[in-house]
């Protein structure tokens, strides 16, 4: 380990003679991988990075901790045999559009496979896409079985009540003036306020706006699949999904305030029924806490919101959020839509979402969107009818239909129980 040390100095990479030098340019969107470039952001040999910040989300900052208690070395390169995905993905018309894709790089995918030459030049290419299978065993799935709502058929759903499926782990890379452009925004100023929103974590942004491509430090994404992967790209194969951000309090731990939990297994439920009948499902999950406000600001605002003269009510819900956090919503659902089309997905039969921002985007992004799916009522809890019902007044697709201001005040969560 000691011997494998990197140098103590520190070069700053903002001097374009000193890093980068032997850098491969990326040219986004191109049809062809090696025309296209990999993304080179591995920190083993620093003159061949193209990219600004490293690989794997926000775990780099655990990578580092490795590195600097010394369990971990910094020269280390991965062995990428055997890694590859079990089923080919792509590539897809929507991976040659430099404004289609621009938070993810679907070159990511098996790059000992598509930059195979480079591999042999010695560059140290890491994926930024990966894909497996695995089985799912779900309560709600169980239960759905014993209702007589689904049925095992040996192929999707086994006889013990197991779903097979594929699921594909997305790490963040973002092509900045693609970003830009989603958020309507000049790059220039893009980065100047990324460079100082993040305290300056990243200088490059600021001093080698030739380097386009950056790796943010924030979480992945992660797509289950259910029937062939490959279905997804074919329009005429239908095709239900969800689109669901992270919600930990309900969807693991199964807290009772929200819907996400009982939305998300009804969408896997769905999914799986029209992989039965010879269509495809995907559900999307991303990491986006709180709206992307993150836990602890979600925290903050439950307990405003319960505490609130007249109580948590429907009629207040989102003014809540923003009184702590600023913002209502910091989940840009312009960039949702990327693993859709990383997927080559055209046309949705059956979007599980009622939230129009989502359906925005997707149908922004050029995909048809046939039908759109509400949360049967008999699987929303007590609690979480006042974030339900904020939500359609607020806009959020409905077939019932929203309240009116009168009817929403009326809309009450339960009380905080305090100990003083
Ligand atoms: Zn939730």
């Amino acid at each position: 380990m000691q011997n494998e040390q990197k140098p103590h100095h520190v070069i700053l990479a903002t001097h374009s003679n000193l890093k980068y030098k032997e850098s491969l340019p990326v040219h986004w969107g191109a049809k062809n991988p090696l025309s296209r470039a990999p993304v080179v952001a591995s920190q083993t040999d620093t003159t061949k990075r193209n990219a600004i910040g490293t690989h794997s989300g926000s775990y780099t900052v655990y990578r580092a901790l490795s590195v600097a208690s010394g369990k971990f070395s910094p020269l280390h390169k991965p062995d990428l045999n055997n890694t590859e995905s079990p089923v080919k993905i792509g590539p897809y018309d929507s991976w040659f559009d430099p404004l289609k894709i621009v938070s993810i790089d679907p070159w990511g995918l098996d790059p000992l496979v598509n930059f195979k030459p480079l591999f042999d030049q010695g560059y140290d290419i890491r994926p930024t896409i990966a894909v497996t299978q695995a089985r799912l065993q779900i309560p709600e799935i169980y239960q759905a079985i014993e209702k007589g709502r689904l049925k095992p058929d040996g192929k999707i759903i086994l006889q013990n009540g197991d779903i097979k499926i594929t699921k594909v782990a997305l790490d963040p890379v973002w092509y900045l003036p693609g970003i830009a452009k989603r958020l309507g925004v000049e790059e220039g100023d893009l980065r100047r306020t990324l460079f100082q929103e993040t305290g300056g974590m990243y200088p490059e942004l600021i001093t080698r706006p030739d380097l386009k491509v950056w790796l943010p430090p924030i979480g992945s994404s992660t797509a289950y699949i259910f029937g062939n992967p490959q279905d997804l790209s074919n329009p005429n194969i239908e095709l239900t999904c969800r689109v669901h951000d992270e919600c930990n309090g309900s969807d693991v731990f199964g807290s009772d305030i929200c819907t996400c939990r009982p939305y998300l297994m009804w969408g896997i439920e769905h999914a799986a029924e029209t992989a039965q009948k010879g269509g495809v499902g995907i559900i999307i999950y991303y990491r986006k806490e709180g709206r992307a406000l993150g836990e602890v600001t979600k925290f903050l605002v439950y307990n405003a919101r319960k505490r609130q003269e007249g109580g948590d009510s429907a009629a207040t819900y989102f003014q809540r959020t923003e009184c702590v956090a600023g913002v209502e919503d910091a989940r840009f659902q312009e960039f949702m839509p990327d693993p859709l089309h990383f997927f080559g997905i055209k046309k949705i039969h059956n979007l599980h979402s009622m939230s129009n921002m989502k359906y925005n985007a997707i149908v922004g992004s050029g995909i048809e969107v046939v039908n759109r799916i509400s949360i049967p009522d008999e699987l929303i809890p007590p609690d979480a009818q006042v974030e339900m019902e904020a939500k359609k007044a607020a806009g959020y697709f409905t077939v019932d239909g929203a309240k009116s201001k009168e009817e929403l005040t009326k809309v009450k969560g339960r009380d905080i129980e305090e100990k003083k």
